[in-house]
Formats: C-alpha cells, structure tokens, sequence
C-alpha cells in the first residue's frame, strides 16, 4: 500500500511537473501556431563601441565617414531615435545580449558583478535551436570580459583589437559556417580607442593621447587614495579603508582604481566622478590649443577606419558565400560619445543625447520598404525583434519591446512612450521632446529635446507637470522591474585569494 502511494506521489509529481513545464514553455513561445518553427535566418550583430550616429553619412553626418554602413542603410530600416541602456560599455552590452535592463540584470562594475544564470543570453537561446555562435572583441577589456556573463552560449570567442588586424578571423568563421545557421556578433573598439593611434597616425609625432589619460588616471587614483585616507568624502566610512590596505598603497594599477570604485557607493561614485572632471578639462584644455579639432577628426577618421576595415569586408563575404538573402544584419553601439558637448569628453559623465543616441540600422530578407523610423527604441529592444524575424522562443525575462512591428506592418509591437538610462550618476528618462535627468548632486534637470537639444535651459520648474509625469513613468519603471542581482562575483585575477578574502569580509563585495 505504501509503495503504491509513493508511486502516486511521484507519478502526480512528474504530472504536476509536465504542466508547470509546458506552461513555462507556452508562455515564453511567440505566437505558436501562426509562426514556423523557425525561418532559419542568419543573424549578424555589429556593436561599433563608442558609435554616434550623427558622425554616419546615412544619419546626414557632413564627412564622408561611412560609405559601406550607408549603402547597408539604403537596403535597411534606420531608428533615427535609438538610446542605449546605459552610458558605458559592461552594462549596456550585458542588455543588448539579455534584453534586460541594468538596473535589473544589476551587472555595473568591472571585475565584480556576474549575470545571473536565471537570465538567458541571446547566444543561449540561438545555441538551443542549433545555430553555430560566435562573439569577437577584444577579450581582455575588463567591460567586454565574458566571466561577467554575456559570454554565455558563444561557443567561439576570438580576439578582435582596436586596430581590426583580425578581421580575416571573422570572414574566415563565415566561410566555415556558411551551410549552418549562425549568430555572429561583434564588439569594434575602433572607435572607442580613436584618440590613440589615429592621432599618432595624423601628427607622426611621438605623441600618444593614450598614454596622456593614463597620467590623468593616475593623478585621479592618488587623489582617491588621498581622500580615503583623510577619510574625506568620496570616503565616508572609514571601515572602507581598514583591511583594504593593499588598495590603498599609492601604487597606481587600472585594476586598482577599479576596484576601489566598486568599494563605493552610487554617491560615492558620483562624488568621485566630480573629482574626476577638473583633471579631464585640464587634459583636453591642455592638447586644444595644439591640436584643433583633433579629437573630432580623430574620431571621424576612426568611423572611416571602421568602415573600410570591418563593415565593407564583413558584408562582402556575406554576400560572396551567396547569404545576402538570408542573413538579418544588424549595425548598433552600446552608447554614444562627448565630443566637447557640455565641456565633456567621454560618455560616462553625463546622461545626455550625445553620450546616449546610438545608430540601429537594421536590414532583413523579406524587408519590403527600406526607410527611416522616427519612433523611439533602445538596446533592450534588439533581442525580442531578432527572436521575431527569426521565429524562435522569445524568453519571459525580456524588457524590451519588438520593433518589428514598426518596420512592417503585418509584425507585432508598438512604439514606446519613453526610453530609459543608466549611467553611474543614475537615471534618466525621455519621451520624444523631454529629457529628465539627475545631476551628480541629485538635482533635477528637464530640458526640451526639440528646441534645446543641448540641454541648456533647465525647464524643471517652469514645466512642473511634465516634470511630474517623466518622475512617475520612471517610478513606474523601476517598481515593475525583477531582480536578478543574485550576489555572485568574481574577482579581478591580479587580487591575491588573502586579500580577496578580506575584502568579502568587508561586506562590501
Ligand atoms: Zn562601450
């Protein structure tokens, strides 16, 4: 008798098991019946690190910068309003690959934070329907390091360096995989790294920008190290400081200063960020006067570079293995870039169009009528759309929305009301004509994207009620969002185990 009611316990288990399973597939499946299993597209992502749109002649940039990208943009759909999720590189791309949000997925700092495997990855669920996958970017970036977790289902990752040298790399993975389905994506450095060997190139003088920002590095870091030990703010609790001595040793390493920013907190980080700021106006006060529009040309000159020596090969061979016609292709970044806008240069400082706007083109097979799209989107938005055109599950951990339906009429999805960042000075939200952000001090900034898109007159107090409105959408946002901050962490590899050991202890990690 006992026997028999363990065996029904087990049976009515597995039972039980059976439904709650397929109830979990039939929630993550996209419109079972009326799709096929899946319309066996290939699928190339181009993440141009650091990409503004506006420096893209397909955009209406003045240079010629983008011949190939802009012949790609004849033949595709271009999001004229695309943002990403976050204003630096590690969160932002850990989102384009989860379609979930950073303040969500929780993965902000180097060397430290780690998805959780209750997220899926993009690669993952193109791996489950058999697709080959491959990512390239330069492996050893601590915001491209694939131990934080995006990694998950390449089942190839090659390097790719900031001067492309191993383009030859990707087309060669092409030609292996061209009779499979594949999901290639890329992370391009190339622009990112445009103050370094472009103006070397252009001056040919023993002159590296690079190195010049290592020095401003690491007056920062001494200056950090001076404030934690006078227990100043960005220091506020001097506990910080005890058992974390070796970090404070005055000996600069970029891991150091890394890791002694993760030590902090959200106003920590701002605080350290106003510390930042005065050295980094002081550097590009100081290569100005020489060097006139330098830092734009650079740039220009990198997007070119890119151009010619990543997107016009890729998209050739594309074409030569005869995959044109069944390869969706996709060009984006994971953020934009200051170019002098605000007295700032970078992206992490300030949550604004420029350091936000990203190019999104994207080109599929059975797109009837190319054209430009006005309608909000962001870097959340790629997976669920790429899921779409290619028939496959699309998992219920996604945030972001569809936009096929934007670029043909018989897709599914609707155009947003709103799009929202991250960055370490926290978020912000914005419509088509406002932008509601929070300065380092917490203070509220709204300006009119329309008629002041350089964001100069604060309209926080005169536009209450759209203030108002921007506050409880972002409200909203925030309280509907799930956490996936499972506290799992990784150390950078150059912390010896004693001292990783001390610093759990802090609590901190
Ligand atoms: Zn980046």
């Amino acid at each position: 008798m006992r026997n028999f009611k363990n065996k029904l316990k087990l049976v009515l288990c597995i039972a039980a098991s059976l439904i709650l399973a397929a109830s979990f597939f039939a929630s993550k499946i996209f419109n079972p019946g009326k799709r096929p299993a899946g319309t066996g597209y290939n699928v190339i992502l181009l993440i141009i690190d650091d990409l503004r749109p506006d420096h893209l002649g397909c955009y209406g940039y003045r240079r010629n910068t983008s011949p190939h990208i802009d012949k790609l943009a004849g033949e595709s759909c271009i999001f004229k309003n695309s943002f990403s999720d976050a204003a630096y590189t590690l969160p932002s791309t850990i989102s384009i690959l989860t379609s979930v949000y950073p303040d969500s997925h929780g993965v902000f700092h180097v060397y430290k934070d780690k998805l959780s495997p209750r997220i899926y990855t993009l690669p993952e669920i193109f791996g489950i329907y058999g697709y080959k996958t491959a990512w390239f970017s330069v492996l050893k970036e601590p915001h491209l390091d694939i131990k934080a977790g995006f990694g998950r289902g390449f089942q190839k990752a090659g390097n790719l360096g900031a001067s492309l040298d191993e383009t030859a790399d990707i087309l060669s993975w092409l030609e292996k995989n061209r009779g499979k389905k594949f999901f290639l994506a890329v992370d391009a450095r190339s622009v990112h790294d445009y103050y370094d060997f472009f103006i070397k190139a252009e001056t040919g003088k023993n002159f590296s920008l690079i190195s010049d920002i290592r020095k401003v590095n690491e007056q920062y870091y001494l200056k950090l190290v001076e404030a934690a030990r006078l227990g100043r703010p960005p220091f506020r609790s001097p506990e910080l400081l005890q058992g974390n001595e070796e970090l404070f040793d005055g000996n600069y390493r970029e891991g150091k200063e890394k890791m002694i920013l993760g030590l902090l907190d959200a106003a920590g980080r701002a605080e350290a960020a106003v510390i930042a700021e005065p050295l980094y106006r002081d550097f590009v006060k100081r290569v100005g006067p020489d060097h006139p529009n330098l830092l734009v040309e650079s740039y220009d000159m990198a997007v070119r570079y890119t151009d010619e020596k990543l997107i016009n090969p890729v998209l050739r061979k594309v074409k030569e293995l005869k995959l044109y016609g069944k390869t969706i292709i996709i060009i984006t970044a994971d953020h934009g870039e200051l170019l002098g806008e605000h007295g700032f240069y970078g992206h992490n400082h300030l949550l604004v169009d420029e350091s936000l706007r990203v190019p999104l083109i994207i080109r599929f097979p059975c797109l009837r009528n190319p054209r430009s799209i006005k309608a909000l989107a962001q870097g959340v938005d790629i997976m669920p759309t790429v899921l779409e055109l290619t028939g496959l599950i699309v998992p219920s951990q996604v945030q972001g929305k569809s936009l096929v339906g934007l670029m043909c009429k018989t897709g599914s999805g609707n155009a947003r009301e709103y799009v929202i960042s991250e960055g370490e000075s926290g978020k912000t939200i914005r419509s088509a004509d406002w932008r509601l952000l929070f300065d380092y001090s917490g203070n509220c900034l709204l300006y009119n994207v329309v008629s002041d898109p350089g964001g100069y007159d604060n309209k926080c107090f005169k536009e209450e009620q759209v203030a108002c409105r921007l506050k409880s959408a972002l409200k909203a946002w925030e309280e509907s969002l799930p956490s996936y901050r499972d506290q799992e962490y990784f150390f950078d590899p150059g912390v010896d185990k004693v001292a990783q050991e001390r610093i759990r202890k802090t609590g901190y990690w």
